[in-house]
């Protein structure tokens, strides 16, 4: 059963980039206002996300991590309209199979924190009280360590998993308004080294600025399209496209209702619609899809990433207009 269960996990968290986003989108959940996420080793060690959030009450301690416990859906029919980011408690079940998971958290009806420790097949092993801010921190260490050929691939992979992962947050960081976001690093001897650092602000084009900086920002014009009934995009698309000499993850942030996701389709559009007759050129794009929870099924794919529209031909079309206005191949 405990093999079973770990090769599954290894399917609800794919790499470093689905695990952290796991414990950010729980973050987010419990209504924390800042989110940090430290590594260790770009995550090959450690990973922590540490939150102002709720908190977990003692009740909850015992089942947390185990399959399919959430205490976020109230009945089935939840599931067609999520206002929060996770529903199938299956993110700290499947961390703790694959690596060492520790909770830290408090909750403002608990006058001092509570540290937990749980073992592969998700059972607290070990308790202690500990001094804390209401909040919640979660730490995982060596991820895939109980899967030895993924471990290795790990460790080979890591810095493009460490992109990967920066890039995510970026996401998270641009449009979750009102939300800080810090993350910082500690690879060998060197000291912490911030990654990402944002104020929380509680508009769009602040956060676009922090992430991108003013001079790219610059470079982007504002989007705001109307797709079909009840379904907007809003964000902001650059005049003109780049070289590919960057990773595009870092340059095309998409979302719906504010969660990020993959659009390879809308992105390939894109970067047909951008590329010059003598290079390959890609647009900065940010795109919030927003759109009716009925058109479109998240709970698709297990780590959440992949969309599926119920009207893709009309999106595409509206969308390349939006575009032939905006793409303006000389300016910038
Ligand atoms: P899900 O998010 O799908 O409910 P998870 O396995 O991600 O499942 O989390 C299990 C439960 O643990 C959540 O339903 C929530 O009650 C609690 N939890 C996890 N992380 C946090 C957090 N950062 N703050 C508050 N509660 C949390
Ligand atoms: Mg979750």
């Amino acid at each position: 059963k405990s093999a079973i269960h770990r090769i599954c996990s290894g399917q609800v968290i794919l790499d470093l980039q689905s695990a952290v986003k796991e414990l950010v989108e729980n973050s987010l959940d419990a209504g924390a206002s800042s989110v940090e996420v430290s590594l260790k080793e770009h995550g090959e060690e450690s990973f922590k996300v540490i939150d102002n959030g709720c908190g977990i009450s003692p009740s909850n301690f015992q089942a947390l991590a185990r399959k399919h416990h959430t205490s976020k859906i109230a009945d089935f029919s939840d599931l067609h309209s999520l206002k929060t980011f996770g529903f199938r408690g299956e993110a700290l079940s499947s961390l703790c199979a694959l690596g060492n998971l520790t909770i830290e958290t408090r909750t403002k009806n608990e006058p001092v924190g509570t540290h937990l420790i749980y073992d592969h097949s998700g059972s607290v092993s070990a308790e202690r009280k500990v001094a804390r801010q209401v909040g919640t921190t979660v730490t995982v260490e060596r991820l895939f360590s109980t899967l030895p050929v993924r471990s290795k691939e790990f460790s080979r992979n890591i810095r493009r998993e460490y992109g990967k992962l920066i890039s995510l947050l970026n996401a998270y960081a641009i449009m979750a308004k009102g939300v800080r976001f810090l993350c910082t690093n500690t690879s060998g001897k060197n000291s912490k080294s911030v990654v990402l650092k944002t104020q929380g602000s509680s508009s769009l084009k602040d956060n676009v600025i922090t992430v991108f900086g003013l001079n790219t920002f610059k470079c982007l014009e504002p989007l705001s399209l109307c797709i079909s009934e009840g379904c907007k995009v809003e964000g902001y698309l650059s005049k003109t496209g780049y070289g590919s000499g960057r990773n595009l993850g870092d340059r095309q942030y998409f979302y719906v209702n504010g969660r990020p996701v993959d659009m390879p389709k809308v992105s390939k559009l894109l970067n047909e619609l951008y590329r010059s007759s003598n290079s390959k050129q890609y647009p900065i794009a940010i795109m919030n899809f927003i759109i009716p929870t009925t058109s479109y099924d998240v709970n698709v794919t297990p780590d959440k990433r992949k969309i599926f529209f119920s009207d893709e031909g009309t999106l595409v079309v509206t969308l390349r207009a939006a575009i032939e206005k905006i793409y303006s191949p000389d300016q910038c």
